[in-house]
């Protein structure tokens, strides 16, 4: 399989900050693949990386099998959508999305076509006249996706590409991000510390923690088959308990119960109810068994107050045992 980016053994320190710490990873052409982890994992310092804006103080990067180094960000086939879209308001929309173009001295009218079927790609036809300005945040971020699809790079870098929206544009924008992912066949990289945005939009997801990667994975394994307590804890808000306390697998290991998976039955274990939230959809409920805290997501109905008592089982089958060393 083509890789289109590989790391290999990469770090990037600034100083004594070791803001990328020895990444290997391989991204295939034609994937979506998600980059997760907290605030200053190193998530962004991997795309600049990709992009060129900086070098590994040590280890090697290829871009489709080619070396990196040296090769300055213009010359990368790989293009940058960022988080604050970084337009020019005062230009219009098509200028704003031919001005690479222009850089490069691509002449005025195939600058213009060029701009004109990127905005179509976004579903911005007819919108080149407008001022950047004068957009609403959704319109923007369009424009800047444009912007970067004009260049028709092969590699499409997305950096929190839908922080700046409300919930139901981000939402409507991550399943047409996708679809034109698809349609294109580019490969993406995006990164975000929204964990149910990555698990929904990736084909891969990679979840960093203090510049390492913790775990490589479709969304199901990273999300059924953490690795870690880090990355059960990170993806999806798990329970993280002692195997001893599940019973399941073999002693002094750590595991991790989804919230979801917890069910009240009146043959279960005596819980006591510490919370109670309601969600919408959900019921968040407090637990606490035999000392050990629990969190359970319920759906909504005739549930236990905080302070009293209450029933609670789980499948075994749906406990999954950490390695030794997470
Ligand atoms: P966020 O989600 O907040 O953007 P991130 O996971 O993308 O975080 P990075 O921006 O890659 O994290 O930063 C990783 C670490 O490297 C942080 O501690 C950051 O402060 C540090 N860092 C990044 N760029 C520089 C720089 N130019 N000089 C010094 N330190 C830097």
């Amino acid at each position: 399989m083509t890789q289109a980016v590989s790391f290999r053994g990469v770090c990037r320190h600034f100083g004594t900050i070791r803001a990328v710490d020895g990444v290997d990873l391989d991204i295939a052409d034609g994937e979506f693949f998600a980059m997760l982890g907290p605030s200053g994992s190193g998530k962004t310092t991997c795309l600049r990386l990709i992009a060129g804006f900086e070098q590994p103080t040590a280890g090697t990067l290829a871009i489709y099998g080619e070396p990196a180094e040296g090769v300055p960000p213009y010359r990368r086939n790989v293009n940058t959508v960022f988080q604050n879209y970084a337009l020019f308001p005062h230009m219009n929309v098509r200028d704003n999305v031919a001005f690479g173009l222009r850089v490069k001295g691509v002449g005025r009218a195939e600058r213009a076509q060029a701009a004109d079927e990127a905005l179509a790609l976004v579903e911005l036809s007819g919108y080149g006249a407008r001022r950047a300005g004068e957009l609403s945040g959704g319109q923007r971020q369009r424009v800047a996706l444009a912007r970067a699809l004009v260049n028709k790079p092969k590699v499409l870098l997305l950096d929190e590409p839908l922080g700046a929206l409300d919930l139901k544009l981000r939402e409507q924008m991550q399943g047409e991000l996708r679809r034109l992912q698809r349609a294109l066949g580019l490969t993406f990289v995006f990164v975000t510390h929204d964990q149910e945005e990555a698990l929904s939009m990736a084909d891969r997801v990679a979840v960093f923690a203090e510049g390492r990667i913790q775990q490589v994975g479709t969304p199901e394994e990273i999300y059924r088959r953490p690795a870690s307590r880090f990355v059960a804890d990170f993806v999806g808000s798990s329970n993280v308990l002692p195997s001893d306390f599940t019973g399941t697998g073999p002693s002094g290991r750590w595991a991790s119960l989804r919230p979801e998976d917890i069910r009240l039955d009146p043959a279960g274990r005596a819980a006591t109810v510490t919370s109670r939230a309601y969600h919408g959809r959900v019921v968040k409920l407090g637990l606490s068994l035999g000392g050990q805290e629990l969190t359970a997501l319920l759906p909504p109905g005739d549930l236990p107050e905080p302070g009293q008592s209450t029933h609670i089982s789980w499948d075994p089958a749906k406990v999954h045992v950490m390695g030794p060393e997470a």
